[in-house]
């Protein structure tokens, strides 16, 4: 069990500013331009920030996939006509990103539900992140068969949007249950870290780091199954111990090489996973300061202090996970084996696990598969553009866009009643 601050002032006092910045972290990915000019004084990092203070990956080099590398060579991956923005009821807003909204939208043919991410075409061209949302649904197509990363099912384009037709994770986002929680017992928190790490070590598999775990990033399905969402800060094409120097991802959970602009690798990732792991535990981020440029400085070189009230195995997993030094960090050489061999985990069986087998510790309650009630009403009392439904010819600015699964009926039946 998790021991709570004895300060309830405090404590609560604390959680306030923490849900301060992390909605203000959910809602844009904003960074304080004063803070990190702040703290940008002494350490040059963050000139990578752009005119919004969106950490942007990559910035200064060539994007993979870029404005002009957009067609696949893949003949699986075409162009389809056979499914189309007008093919859907867009019902809610459920969230917003980086790119642009994410909605519920029910097929009207098959009645299914789907979690949608509606973009606006001249964002991206405007903020030259066409290689990103291309990256994000290349790693869509490749990681169809995990079972907690979120699917594709479709993507298709109007003149003015992208689409993006994603599983709906009806449980919402992990971040909007601790934060009404304020923390997980351990037990929950190893259920959900596990998933994640499986998650995880299925992308390096496939030599692609995920570069941006954090709360608003994972979803739980209906039945309270981790899905990890958003693979738009991936970088793909990172093999084994290869190293990678963009500076990129949500500040709170930057491993300490990111934010000083060194040479990273997959062992971000881990980081990512002790910096989510003490979240769940502690309810607060590690490193944690309300004063942001503090709490960057902590991250960069102040050692990890942990509270008493979690247990011996916990605690030892996240001083391994959150090592400053990469090379020392758990999973730097063998990477998921080394995490599953942790005595935190000792009770996790993973084959049962990565087969769903295991029940979840908290399935969200719903009444049917339009209840909103894991959704914060911030978003799903946002209107819904009536647009959305508008098919005016598809542009030709992101050939190679369009996707659809093998069969449609198979695809979407995972979603039917949620
Ligand atoms: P993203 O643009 O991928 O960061 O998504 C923004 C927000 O939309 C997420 O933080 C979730 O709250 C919500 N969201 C994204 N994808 C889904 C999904 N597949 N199912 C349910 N909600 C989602």
């Amino acid at each position: 069990m998790v021991k709570k601050v004895k300060s309830s002032v405090t404590y609560a006092k604390m959680r306030g500013i923490v849900s301060y910045f992390t909605a203000l972290i959910k809602e844009k990915k904003f960074v304080s331009n004063d803070l990190m000019q702040k703290f940008g004084s002494s350490h040059p990092i963050y000139r990578h920030l752009d005119s919004d203070g969106f950490l942007r990956p990559d910035d200064g080099l060539p994007v993979e996939g870029g404005a002009t590398a957009l067609c696949f060579s893949n003949p699986a991956i075409q162009e389809s006509s056979r499914v189309s923005a007008a093919d859907f009821d867009y019902l809610k807003v459920i969230g917003t990103g980086s790119f642009g909204k994410v909605l519920l939208a029910r097929h009207r043919e098959t009645d299914e539900y789907y979690a949608v991410k509606v973009i606006q075409k001249h964002t991206i061209l405007k903020r030259k992140e066409e290689g990103h949302i291309m990256c994000e649904r290349r790693v869509l197509l490749r990681t169809l068969n995990h079972p907690f990363l979120v699917r594709l099912h479709f993507s298709f384009q109007t003149r003015d949007r992208l689409y993006l037709v994603l599983d709906y994770a009806s449980g919402g986002e992990l971040f909007y249950h601790l934060q009404r929680e304020g923390s997980f017992v351990e037990s929950r928190a190893r259920f959900y870290a596990a998933e994640m790490a499986s998650a995880l070590g299925y992308l390096h598999s496939l030599n692609i780091v995920y570069r941006d775990l954090k709360p608003e990033n994972v979803l739980l399905d209906s039945a309270g199954h981790v899905l990890l969402t958003d693979f738009g800060l991936c970088k793909e094409g990172v093999v084994g111990d290869a190293t990678i120097r963009t500076f990129c991802g949500t500040p709170e959970y930057l491993a300490p090489e990111v934010l000083q602009q060194r040479e990273y690798d997959r062992t971000v990732d881990w980081w990512g996973l002790g910096a989510v792991l003490h979240e769940m535990l502690y309810g607060l981020p590690a490193f944690f300061s309300p004063d942001r440029a503090e709490m960057f400085k902590n991250i960069m070189s102040q050692p990890l202090v942990l509270r008493p009230g979690v247990s011996a195995a916990a605690r030892d997993l996240l001083k391994r996970l959150l090592h400053k030094d990469r090379t020392k960090r758990l999973g730097a050489k063998h990477d998921l084996a080394e995490l599953k061999c942790h005595s935190f985990f000792s009770s996790i069986q993973w084959e049962e696990l990565v087969a769903k087998r295991i029940l979840p510790p908290f399935i969200p309650s719903l009444s049917g598969p339009t209840d909103l009630a894991n959704f914060d009403p911030e978003f799903t009392q946002l209107p819904v553009p009536p647009s959305l439904g508008m098919c005016e010819g598809t542009g030709m600015t992101f050939p190679g866009f369009s996707y659809m699964s093998e069969n449609v009926d198979t695809a979407s039946s995972h979603a039917k009643g949620h």
